[in-house]
Formats: C-alpha cells, sequence, structure tokens
C-alpha cells in the first residue's frame, strides 16, 4: 500500500493553482495557507488523495476575510442586538464603499481648507429633526450619555448630580447599566420616586445646588404595567431651582426622530425637544434604521459645549459611519422601517409561496403550515409592542440545522415548533429560506 504521507503534495505545488494565487490576491496570503494546510492535513491522514488536495483547499476557502457572516433574521425580531441590530439599506453599504477609500470626510474641496467632520451626515441629521438648534453625533447611545453627563456634571462649577427616575435606572444589555454609566465619568445621582410612580414634586424637592440636569430615560426594552406613573418631559423642562431653569436631557433610545404610526408611544426627538428637552440622545441602529451611532440633538450652545469637549474626541466617530448615517438619512426607506411597514396579508402571501416551493411529501413530512404571528422591535425599544406578522411553522429539529446553513437562518421556537417569521426578511431573502429549509430537511433525513 503506498503511503499516503509520500503521496502528499508541497504546499508551494498546492498554492502555485491559479484559483489559489487569485484567492491570495482577494483574500491574503494567511487565508489561502490555512486552506491549503488543512487538506494536507486531509492528504496525510489519508481522507484525500494528492490530486483532490487544491480542490478540497479551494472549497475551504472563507467567502470574504472576516468570520462575520450574513444570516437571514427569520425571528421575527426586528432590532435584535445579537444580530446587529439594524441591517443597513442598500444606498447606506453603497455610501460605505464609497468613503472607505480616502475620502473628503474633513476636507473642503472647493477651498482645500480644512472642513467641518461629517458635514454632510450632520447637516441630514439637522434637516431631519428641525427642532434641534444644532446636532453632534457619536459612537453610540451610551457614548451620547457619558458626554453629556462628562460635560455637564463634571462638578466644576459646583454641580455633579443628576436627577433621575428610579423607574428609569435601565440595564442596558450585556450587564451594562445607564446609572452605572453615568457615574462612571464622575457624576453622583440622585433617585426620585419608587419603581412604578415618580411626581413632579419628587423631582422638585430633589433638585439643589448641586443638580447639573434631570435625565429622563425611556424604558425601551421593558415595561411596567399597572399602578404606575412617571412625569412627562414638557413638565420637567419647566423646573427651576432658585430662580435657574434646571436643564432636561431625554434619552429616547431608540432613535426615532419622528413618530411613527405603528408605535404610537414610543418617544420621538422631535417631540422630546418641542416638549421642552435641552437635549436629546438616541442610538442610531435602531428604530432609525442606520450604523451605531449615539446622536445629540438639542440647544445650540450646549451642543457646541459637547463636540468641544476634550472627551468628544474619544468618543468621535468613524468616516464609514457617517457616510451610512447621512445614506440612512437621506436615502431610501432602510430595511428596519421597511419592516416596520409590512402588511399582515403581504407576510402571509410571502409565507405561503415559500411552503408552495417544497414538494408536497417535504410539506406533509414537516407539517409545514403558515401561521399569524407576533413579531416585535426587539431590544431596540416599543417593548410589549406586537406587531402582528406571519411565519412558516416547521419541526424544532430543524433549528440547528438552519442555524448551521450557509446562509445562517434563525428562526424563533413557539410552544415546540420552530417558526421562521418574515417580518424583518427583505423579500430579497425568501428563495434562500426556502432553499435553506429543502437542505437542513434533506440532511436531516439523510
Ligand atoms: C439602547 C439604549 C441605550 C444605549 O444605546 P447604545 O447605542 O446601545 O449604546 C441607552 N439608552 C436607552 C434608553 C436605550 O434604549
Amino acid at each position: 500500500m503506498p503511503d499516503p504521507r509520500r503521496a502528499t503534495p508541497r504546499t508551494d505545488h498546492v498554492l502555485a493553482d491559479e484559483r489559489l494565487q487569485a484567492a491570495a490576491t482577494r483574500l491574503g496570503p494567511v487565508l489561502v495557507k490555512h486552506a491549503v494546510t488543512a487538506a494536507l492535513e486531509r492528504c496525510r491522514a489519508g481522507e484525500l488523495g494528492p490530486a483532490a488536495v487544491a480542490d478540497a483547499a479551494v472549497a475551504a476557502l472563507p467567502a470574504s476575510a472576516t468570520t462575520l457572516r450574513r444570516v437571514v433574521n427569520a425571528t421575527g425580531v426586528v432590532v435584535h442586538t445579537n444580530l446587529g441590530r439594524a441591517p443597513l439599506s442598500g444606498a447606506a453599504v453603497e455610501a460605505i464603499r464609497t468613503a472607505a477609500g480616502a475620502t473628503d470626510v474633513e476636507l473642503d474641496l472647493a477651498t482645500g481648507q480644512r472642513g467641518r467632520r461629517g458635514r454632510g451626515a450632520l447637516e441630514a441629521l439637522a434637516a431631519a429633526v428641525p427642532d434641534a438648534g444644532a446636532v453632534h453625533v457619536v459612537n453610540n447611545g451610551a457614548a451620547a450619555l457619558a458626554l453629556v453627563t462628562r460635560v455637564l456634571a463634571r462638578g466644576d462649577d459646583g454641580r455633579d448630580t443628576v436627577v433621575i427616575a428610579r423607574g428609569e435606572l435601565v440595564e442596558i444589555g450585556d450587564g451594562f447599566r445607564i446609572p452605572e454609566l453615568m457615574e462612571s465619568v464622575g457624576a453622583r445621582l440622585r433617585e426620585v420616586g419608587t419603581t412604578n410612580r415618580v411626581h413632579l414634586a419628587d423631582y422638585a424637592s430633589a433638585v439643589d445646588d448641586s443638580t447639573a440636569f434631570v435625565l429622563k430615560v425611556h424604558p425601551s426594552n421593558f415595561a411596567v404595567t399597572g399602578f404606575t406613573s412617571s412625569v412627562p418631559a414638557h413638565e420637567l423642562a419647566g423646573l427651576e431651582h432658585s430662580g435657574r431653569r434646571v436643564p432636561l436631557v431625554v434619552d429616547i433610545g431608540s432613535g426615532l426622530l419622528e413618530q411613527h404610526p405603528r408605535l404610537p408611544d414610543e418617544p420621538d426627538a422631535g417631540r422630546a425637544l418641542r416638549e421642552g428637552a435641552d437635549l436629546v440622545t438616541a442610538s442610531g441602529d435602531k428604530l432609525l434604521g442606520g450604523p451605531q451611532a449615539g446622536l445629540l440633538l438639542g440647544e445650540a450652545g450646549l451642543v457646541e459645549r459637547l463636540r468641544r469637549d476634550p472627551f468628544a474626541r474619544a468618543l468621535r466617530v468613524d468616516k464609514l459611519t457617517l457616510a451610512a448615517l447621512e445614506a440612512t438619512l437621506v436615502g431610501p426607506v432602510p430595511p428596519v422601517r421597511a419592516a416596520l411597514g409590512r402588511s399582515v396579508d403581504d407576510l402571509r402571501t410571502r409565507a405561503r409561496a415559500i411552503v408552495a416551493a417544497w414538494p408536497a411529501d417535504l410539506v406533509a413530512a414537516l407539517g409545514a403550515e403558515v401561521v399569524d404571528s407576533a413579531g416585535a422591535v426587539g431590544g431596540g425599544g416599543a417593548p410589549g409592542v406586537e406587531l402582528a406578522s406571519a411565519a412558516v411553522s416547521l419541526p424544532e429539529h430543524l433549528a440547528a440545522p438552519l442555524r448551521d446553513g450557509e446562509p445562517p437562518v434563525l428562526g424563533r421556537t413557539v410552544r415546540g415548533r420552530l417558526l421562521l417569521d418574515l417580518l424583518a426578511v427583505d423579500p430579497a431573502e425568501d428563495d434562500a429560506i426556502a432553499d435553506a429549509v429543502r437542505r437542513a430537511a434533506g440532511a436531516g433525513r439523510a
């Protein structure tokens, strides 16, 4: 019997393969070498013949130079934190591509002088929220809040306390908490009210000479129901102490710039400003549907102070983000907004078409059927709001093979069935879902 180790080709011979050469240009030599090394291992182990090594290496090449993979979000959760929150619009992706090389992000091409960084994105944001005197953009919502707190509650003017309702001490996710974030940049918190109720009088008796601002935080990922009360922004905006108006900062979280008809209780930046907020903070990658970013909108003098603070530089937003944010604001409807606009009738029609693409015996074997479903905005806002949707119902055991497929398809398990909910799925991905289920079911039966 021939010794397979003797027959194993040399690495440089395999690497000379045209396809692998081309891949080295596209993906870089390291990833190609990994694929070749793995194929050679298999040859040495006798799993592959020497002639099959190059083919095996080509087959094992990653699709791109990132380990991140595109997935199909059939969970019914529109803004899914574990799936990267808002998917970007085609226009935003194109904008990122444009900005990725050398770009005039901080140069005025007309004069050749330094220009305001991200001017286009900032102008688009200002135009989208006419009630804001000025706007600024940082890395994310938490950074926006940290910057506001750091600058307004630094304490050099004797004011280092932030007044906040106990029912609004929100944990954002992954163990991070807004009150701890604010304390980490030097503020002291003055908590008022109880878990379920707070009144204007609670705030009024808490503000004193040390108060830097009152913070109103939208509980964007939980809802307290029953015997509850909170104080609207327009009442908090009127708070005074010793003849001085106390600034009001509103963290709306989700990034709605104006009210959305399907989410009537979700706060929006325009309204918070009209109600008297001095500053509004929000995320860019929740209901706005854009890239990860922190939006700061409000009174021009305050925004300028934030922008000029040394700490602002540590939170400075990337050119790719500025490009994607601008395209989100001025471009076509981004996927998150498209999802919110889908009618349950259309979703049912799409679900039926997916099932109709399968042979009758597969449909019967899977007990596949179209069911009504309740989607959600997710961690991005509107807690407790159910969005009418439709799904394809499948056996639960398909969850793992679907997750493991290409592309991975993520559904939601409800009462022992796997639901592939179409609310957050782009119609262009429906065929990929139909194919993925066919493959996953086939693999299960083999
Ligand atoms: C999401 C959220 C944040 C944090 O924003 P990131 O962009 O995730 O940093 C802060 N406050 C509220 C109310 C939120 O909903």
